[in-house]
């Protein structure tokens, strides 16, 4: 019998550790690489300590969950999330280029989905892009498209998501133009210049990717 009891106490304690413990929620959803649209929208709530490998970036301890972003408000432009981690550094960059008056006409940071990796069975991709733990930023999506077989810029690039890309518009980046220099010199890749199928003219973050 009192055994029985104990065992009852610590039951309900470990239940109420688990109640007060810190919660992690982000909606997601996965890019289908055959019909080109994102599928398999959810809402995952689960305690911080269950997080998976694939849900936090080893790089920069940042992860999927709301709870670890942060919104920042600049003049002009709407309010971005980014991770807590790099917020005072994106901070940095967006006030000294709105000081240069850097055509800056639009950023999106924080985002949620499975665009990058493997594609499973049905055609979906399986690994969280950087968007997804808020350690990457797309600035001024409409004059920078996302290119693929894009190995090398050339007339064969083809577009997959934002506006065409022309380094002769204002809102176009380049390598030496301002925005892209600025974010360089604060330990950011550009899309624009990785290696591989890809050109994503819109995209900085640590790694480029
Ligand atoms: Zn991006």
């Amino acid at each position: 019998m009192i055994v029985r009891l104990m065992m009852c106490a610590v039951l309900l304690t470990s239940g109420a550790a688990v109640a007060g413990e810190p919660q992690c929620t982000y909606s997601t959803y996965k890019w289908n690489v055959r019909d080109r649209k994102s599928v398999g929208h959810i809402k995952v709530v689960k305690p911080m300590s269950e997080l998976t490998a694939a849900e936090k970036d080893s790089a920069t301890g940042c992860t999927v969950c709301e709870e670890d972003q942060v919104t920042l408000t600049f003049d002009g432009l709407r309010p971005i999330k980014v991770c807590r981690q790099i917020a005072p550094r994106v901070k940095k960059i967006i006030e000294a280029l709105q000081r240069k008056h850097a055509p800056l006409q639009d950023l999106v940071a924080y985002r949620v989905g499975m665009t990058r990796g493997d594609v499973d069975q049905a055609g979906n991709r399986t690994g969280f892009s950087n968007h997804s733990f808020g350690v990457a930023l797309d600035v001024n999506t409409d004059q920078n498209g996302l290119y693929e077989n894009c190995v090398t810029v050339n007339p064969s690039c083809r577009l997959i998501k934002g506006g065409k890309w022309d380094p002769k518009q204002e809102f176009s980046l380049s390598k030496d133009s301002v925005i892209v220099l600025e974010f360089k010199q604060n330990g950011f890749r550009w899309g624009g210049e990785i290696a591989g199928q890809q050109k994503d003219f819109m995209h900085f973050s640590p790694t480029g990717y």
